[in-house]
Parts: C-alpha cells; sequence; structure tokens
C-alpha cells in the first residue's frame, strides 16, 4: 500500500469510543462493507486496513471480522480465515437474511420510522451520535448510517453523504 493508499484510508476512519470500531465514513456495499477505489478498483476497506497493518493476505484466506460490524476497519477486530470460516459466521449471525439496510420491514431493526424522525432532530439540535445511540439502545454505528443517509433515507431523503467530522462523539453540523 503506497502513502497515497494509506493517508486516504485514514481520512475515511471514524473511530467509535464504546465498541472501539473504527466505522468507515465513505461508500459502503450494499451488505454494510467499507468500500474505497484503489488504483481504479474498489476494495473492501477491511481488507485494505488489514494489508497496510499486518501486510499481504495469505492466499486462498479472507478477513473476518471479530467485532460483527461489516463496516469496521480497526485492525485489532480483524482476524485471518477461511472461505468456510466466513460461511459459517453468516450462517451463525443471520447476515445472510439479512443484508439489506431498508427499514421496519427489515427483521433485524430496532428503529421505527418515528424513531428515526426524531434521531434526525436530536442530530440536528446537536446532540452526540453516541449519546443518541443510548438512548435508542442501538449502535453508533446505526445511528451514524441513519444520519449519514445510508439506511432509512426513503424517511430522511438523504443519500450517502459523510459526516464532516471524523469524530463520532463530535457534532459538527453538515
Ligand atoms: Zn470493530
Amino acid at each position: 500500500m503506497d502513502d497515497n493508499v494509506v493517508k486516504r484510508f485514514e481520512n475515511f476512519i471514524m473511530p467509535e469510543p464504546m465498541s472501539g470500531c473504527w466505522l468507515w465514513n465513505g461508500a459502503l456495499s450494499g451488505a454494510g462493507y467499507g468500500q474505497m477505489g484503489v488504483n481504479g478498483k474498489i476494495e473492501y476497506a477491511h481488507r485494505i486496513s488489514y494489508i497496510i497493518h499486518n501486510g499481504e493476505i495469505p492466499s486462498g484466506m479472507v478477513v473476518r471480522h471479530t467485532c460483527d460490524n461489516p463496516a469496521c476497519a480497526n485492525p485489532h477486530h480483524l482476524i485471518i480465515g477461511t472461505m468456510k470460516d466466513n460461511c459459517d459466521d453468516m450462517f451463525r449471525r443471520g447476515r445472510n437474511r439479512h443484508v439489506a439496510l431498508k427499514g421496519e420491514d427489515n427483521r433485524a431493526a430496532i428503529l421505527t420510522e418515528s424513531k428515526v424522525k426524531r434521531i434526525m432532530k436530536m442530530y440536528g439540535k446537536g446532540i452526540m451520535i453516541v449519546s443518541i445511540a443510548s438512548k435508542y439502545g442501538v449502535t453508533a454505528s446505526a445511528v451514524s448510517n441513519v444520519i449519514r443517509g445510508i439506511s432509512w433515507n426513503h424517511v430522511t431523503g438523504l443519500k450517502n453523504r459523510r459526516l464532516k467530522n471524523n469524530r463520532i462523539y463530535q457534532n459538527i453540523q453538515a
């Protein structure tokens, strides 16, 4: 990885103080994995992170999350595994059934349309993302996805915006 890639990677990182996850403040795949362009190709952020911090990924192996948060790129939450390990993880977590971040029709969702509207109001008043998350019993990642227009965008009308500040415990008005 050249310095330019490392710099761009670091620009997209948004450390989340409770979980220690490094949330990805850039493009996310449909399944919620961070993505970044490298040499004209779209690469997964967690794979880039692994390579930056640990070196090449052994051939035939995959990079897995120990934190069950696909948007996380913290190298301490990443381990090497086999494709079979990865499938086992997905089956165990049921992620294969609920990859979309649509709305109330997603059975895994705890948020509701009215909660989403209240979250936007709280964020507008300058309340920190982590405080909003603990009020609604969801992860900071879930709140950040709402505010960024990644989930619930049919309610908020927002689309894939980056948070201006990469610190999730601060609230810089967009
Ligand atoms: Zn993590």
